[in-house]
């Protein structure tokens, strides 16, 4: 299938790690030309390196950050694709955390995707439309025990995509959300590993009871099998898709959806 996606230029937050990478390296196969943006320089130059990505080390969660990912797509000449993937998750109790950890996710999940779809919005109306994909959670419908303050802020991200597709209709700029499941990233590995050392169960057994648990479909997907989903939501094969979240979480979500 042609996703009629080559010479398009696509911007990704988190582009050297995980799901941001995996979309990375799909959109590049499709013939995209690719603006990452991280802070962790030397994996940032790295990954973008083998892709003839173009890098921005910012941390997307500052103004001073989101102004340098702005600024060094209007350098490019603009963009068709912006993806807010950047994000992580959290552990508190709503009655301990504090307002500064509430503000911190804030910034990363929500005032990120606002800041960058303010700046490089007009860019893609001038190029005659474009896409912006939000990468937020099934936690943003279905919420995990230990981390509120995550399924709040991906919470507001996904009504965020709803009202900025609303906006954005008339310019012929599709905004959509996605909410992953289980995705295997290494991110997933590094926990499985701490939280076993000393114990019986291999990190392996460990993931593997979290699906299990979990998702219906019993595994985790890999980063490139989501990535073959944010591909079609940014091809032009996808033109009556916008102001929708999709969930891709192996049947997760428990609601009929
Ligand atoms: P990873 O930790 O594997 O990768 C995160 C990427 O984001 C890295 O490139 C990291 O680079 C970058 N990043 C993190 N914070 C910032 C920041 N402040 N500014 C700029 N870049 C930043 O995460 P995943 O791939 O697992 O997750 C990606 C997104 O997907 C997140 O928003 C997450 O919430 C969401 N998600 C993930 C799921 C999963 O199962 N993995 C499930 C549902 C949603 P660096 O640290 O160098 O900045």
């Amino acid at each position: 299938m042609d996703y009629q996606l080559r010479g398009r230029t696509a911007v990704i937050t988190g582009g050297s790690e995980g799901i941001g990478y995996a979309v990375a390296q799909a959109l590049a196969a499709e013939g995209v030309n690719l603006i990452l943006a991280a802070r962790g320089e030397e994996r940032l130059r790295a990954r973008s390196e083998a892709l003839g990505a173009a890098a921005v080390v910012a941390d997307v969660s500052s103004l001073d950050g989101t102004t340098a990912v702005i600024d060094a797509v209007r350098a490019a000449g603009g963009a068709d694709i912006l993806i807010n993937n950047a994000g992580t998750g959290s552990n508190e109790t709503i009655l301990s955390a504090p307002d500064s950890e509430w503000q911190r996710y804030w910034d990363l999940h929500v005032m990120a995707a606002v800041r960058l779809s303010r700046g490089i919005a007009p860019m893609m109306k001038h190029r005659g439309g474009g896409v912006i994909l939000n990468n937020a959670s099934i936690c943003a419908r279905q919420p995990l025990g230990y981390e509120p303050i995550y399924n709040v802020t991906k919470a507001a991200l996904m009504m965020f995509s709803k009202c900025l597709a609303n906006e954005l209709i008339p310019d012929n700029i599709r905004v959509n959300c996605i909410n992953p499941g289980l995705i295997l990233t290494p991110d997933w590995e590094n926990t499985a590993r701490k939280l076993t050392t000393g114990t019986n169960q291999t990190p392996e057994e460990y993931l593997d009871a979290i699906a299990r648990k979990n998702a219906p479909i019993g595994r985790f997907a890999s980063p490139a099998e989501l990535a073959h989903f944010f591909v079609f939501l940014c091809s032009p094969l996808a033109s009556y898709c916008t102001g929708s979240t999709y969930q891709v979480d192996g049947g997760w979500l428990n609601v009929a959806a």
